[in-house]
């Protein structure tokens, strides 16, 4: 199960602030990864959905729902090719160094920072857009 990295730079931006420089890792799941989440993700709804047969009366509802985000989950972690793996970047507000967290690759997002607890948006730089 070999994974792909490829890093890019990303800029970090706050209304009112100068925006900083930034680098992230995309990791391309491989289909094993894929399925190995896909099942775990499986197990856990399965999971969920059995401790909601012990709920009185609203098991009726929950069960079926359970069993329903069960599918969903598992169709939605194998649909998804590609991550943000993590990073890192310049805080625009305090300048301080931020910790990107792996996430779903999804531009722009947002990460606050632990420093001063301001949310800063991240894309990527215009040059690099792949
Ligand atoms: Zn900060």
């Amino acid at each position: 199960m070999q994974e792909l990295k490829t890093e890019i730079a990303v800029s970090l931006s706050a209304p009112g602030e100068t925006s900083t420089a930034g680098k992230v890792m995309i990791e391309q799941l491989s289909v094993g990864s894929r399925l190995v989440k896909a099942c775990g993700m499986g197990l856990v709804g399965l999971l969920v959905t059995l401790l909601c047969v012990a709920v009185p009366l609203l098991h009726l509802v929950l069960v079926p729902l359970g069993l329903l985000m069960t599918v969903m989950l598992i169709v939605s972690s194998c649909k998804q090719v590609e991550c943000i793996a993590g990073g890192e970047g310049v805080c625009p507000y305090c300048h301080k160094a931020l910790t990107i967290v792996r996430r779903k690759k999804k531009f722009p997002f947002f990460e606050r920072c632990e420093s001063c607890s301001q949310e800063s948006s991240i894309e990527p730089e215009a040059s690099s857009a792949t």
